[in-house]
């Protein structure tokens, strides 16, 4: 086997085993190694502008049973809500004036969301705020819907695939769901012509090393215009209560690598991210991420989209949050930009 570094510099796309054998056996060396190289090729292409993105959470019914998430159907202590197209609105009223030009749209699969109403959302808020791009970030629905959306304005669309591996994939999601589904949302979404992004949270339950290698050859296959990846993080209420979280390292690593692999993708430091560290997000940056996406939901109803336990920055105003974040990016000598961030 070659050297790790080595292995850091080929050009081609490493093999399933190249890459077990890389992240198995990574240490400080290769971690700032690809750091430097990651860094280097961020700031090369997006120089030191970071995109920002509003996250508008504005509903925490679901309807299926992921088992590492805290807003899962089966979690009856979850306290539920959801925003009214009046309050989703004005969340990207308060975004505008701040400098977002995408809004998130994410919630759990809530069916009182019908077609209707995400469409009659998207396009008001395409006429309120025309030189923005709407991302949404709602699951899994079928082509017909999808193209809906894309049609009222939608411009872009999260779906992480969770983990590529089949066996491991049914150790997260009850048998309703399935993998080959995800991956065809994922297909369907590209072809009606949205910059898609897929992505999976690092550590969680039953995760090997095996699951990171079938991710990373699963997000070269795809070629995604945006990735998103964190550490896993418990909630209580979830039968993965007790699992420990992602490893912080491993993250910063993998955000590298794929930064390394795919050059131009959009690669956000998460909130997930942020959550374990209290420099998260900053190094997220300093290792190849280009992108934040801070919450712009109303203060009352942050604490309830509760995903994982601890999640950070839920106690300030979108304004708050706004400062806060142009601070810490000059810090590091990075800045946000006023602009749509589109792919390149
Ligand atoms: N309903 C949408 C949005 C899901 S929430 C969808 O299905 O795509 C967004 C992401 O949060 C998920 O894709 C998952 O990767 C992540 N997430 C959920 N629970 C988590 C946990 N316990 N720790 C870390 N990330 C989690």
């Amino acid at each position: 086997m070659k050297k790790l570094i080595d292995i850091l510099e080929t050009e081609n796309i490493l093999d399933k085993e190249q890459f077990v054998y890389l992240l198995a056996n990574f240490g400080l060396n290769e971690l700032e190694y690809a750091a430097a190289k990651a860094r280097k090729i961020a700031t090369d292409i997006f120089g030191y502008d970071i995109y920002i993105r509003g996250l508008i959470e504005f509903t925490n019914y679901c309807k299926n049973d992921c088992y590492y998430c805290g807003i899962q159907k089966s979690n009856c202590k979850a306290q539920r809500y959801r925003l009214s197209k009046e309050q989703i609105l004005e969340c990207c009223g308060t975004g505008y004036k701040l400098g977002y030009r995408t809004f998130v749209l994410q919630g759990g699969e809530d069916p009182d969301y019908s077609d209707d109403k995400i469409v009659d959302l998207v396009s008001t808020i395409k006429n309120e705020f025309a030189d923005c791009a709407i991302t949404l970030s709602i699951g899994e629905k079928s082509r017909e819907s999808y193209k809906k959306y894309f049609d009222a304005g939608a411009d872009r669309y999260l779906l992480r695939h969770e983990t590529a591996n089949e066996e491991h994939y049914k150790r997260l999601h009850p048998k309703e769901q399935s993998l080959k589904n995800r991956k065809q949302c994922l297909i369907n979404l590209k072809e009606i012509g949205y910059q898609v992004g897929c992505g999976f949270m690092v550590g969680s339950p039953y995760q090997s090393m095996e699951c990171i290698a079938e991710d990373l050859i699963f997000i070269h296959s795809l070629q995604p215009h945006m990735v998103g990846i964190g550490p896993f993080i418990p909630h209580a209420d979830t039968r993965y209560a007790k699992e420990p979280h992602g490893s912080f390292e491993l993250t910063l690593f993998l955000i590298s690598l794929i930064r390394i692999m795919q050059k131009k993708v959009l690669l956000p430091a998460t909130t997930a991210l942020a959550t374990i560290d209290s420099w998260g997000r900053e190094k997220g940056i300093l290792v190849g991420a280009n992108v934040l996406m801070p919450n712009l939901s109303p203060k009352p109803v942050r604490k309830k989209y509760s995903l994982y336990d601890g999640k950070a920055c839920t106690n300030e105003e979108a304004a708050e949050c706004k400062k806060c974040l142009e601070e810490r990016l000059t810090f590091i000598g990075y800045h946000t930009v006023i602009n749509r961030g589109d792919y390149i």
